[in-house]
């Protein structure tokens, strides 16, 4: 074989094995940019959405879950969203919102971000309406029997907008009822255990009308101290005379904003007052994100449970 043409074949043979190893390097390329686009993410608004969301999306393949950056203190009424929030949104495939207006900053997400698709958890939901102002109490997500209801209804959601892993939404949607089930039985032994309808209670946030009204009681007045805030003198003394005047026998308050309040009611009066998680945030919770509906409802459930035994 003469040189020339020897130089000429291995020239030839090396741009073929160049075009194949580009052609491959391409290929697995596309691969991994596919599988990244078939990657589903959800975004959350907030804590007891999150918990939802991780309870539905278990074990399911190419499915993500983040929650937005959470407020500091109390519930998520004015929150402002981050920069990070916002960046967050706009790589997201899906946003999972509990609706009845909590989440204030949804019109302008559904003006910015067209193509995102928003569940709203509460949507077939009746939620309570205030008396005074008729707006809507969206705290939902404190009845256990609401909160079953969401979990089935963003799993449909889930199923509709990606259908490829429908089945698995509807399976895990099945299993998580079966363990929250175990909280509306323990409602059901408090119940019993009370043995009286219609107790009268006096709630300091709104969230707790929803749990009172799970366990048949007839909340007779709301003082809503769902952030940091001072009490007039006014206030006070009108939470005390409703107390008094209705025969309230417990109430239901959040620790971090209800204590002072709390106190000045169980000196003055011979209401019994419950310290609850409204569970709008994760707190100090360090367990399984996934298990924090059902860990924390069950602690507020089983402190009520105990004072009544006593
Ligand atoms: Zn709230």
């Amino acid at each position: 074989m003469k040189t020339r043409t020897y130089v000429a074949l291995m020239l030839t043979v090396i741009l073929i094995l160049s075009v194949g190893l580009t052609a491959l390097y391409v290929h697995m390329e596309q691969k991994t940019t596919d599988k990244e686009d078939a990657t589903v993410s959800i975004v959350t608004s907030f804590y007891p959405l999150y918990t939802l969301a991780l309870n539905l999306t278990k074990d399911v393949q190419e499915v993500q879950v983040v929650n937005m950056s959470e407020p500091q203190t109390g519930c998520l009424h004015d929150y402002q969203m981050t920069p990070e929030d916002m960046r967050l949104l706009s790589t997201a495939d899906i946003f999972l919102v509990n609706g009845g207006g909590i989440e204030s900053f949804l019109p302008d997400v559904q003006e910015e971000y067209t193509d995102l698709n928003i569940i709203t958890a509460t949507s077939k939901l009746d939620l309570i309406s205030e008396e005074d102002d008729h707006s809507l109490n969206a705290h939902a997500w404190m009845s256990v029997t609401n909160y079953r209801m969401m979990v089935q209804y963003v799993a449909e959601e889930l199923a509709k907008v990606d259908s490829d892993h429908a089945k698995e939404y509807m399976a895990n949607a099945q299993v998580y009822d079966t363990k929250l089930a175990q909280l509306s039985l323990t409602e059901e032994q408090l119940k019993k255990q009370l043995n009286e309808a219609r107790v009268p209670v006096v709630i300091f946030h709104e969230a707790f009308a929803y749990l009172a009204n799970e366990l048949g009681w007839d909340v007779k007045y709301c003082l809503d101290l769902d952030e940091e805030r001072q009490l007039s003198a006014g206030e006070v003394a009108e939470t005390l005379d409703m107390i008094h005047g209705t025969g309230t026998r417990f109430i239901l308050a959040e620790a971090t904003y209800g204590s002072d309040m709390g106190k000045t009611a169980e000196e003055e009066t011979n209401a019994i007052v419950f310290y609850l998680n409204p569970l709008t945030r994760a707190g100090d919770y360090e367990g399984d994100p996934a298990d924090y509906y059902l860990v924390e409802m069950q602690k507020n459930l089983q402190l009520i449970i105990q004072e009544v035994n006593e």
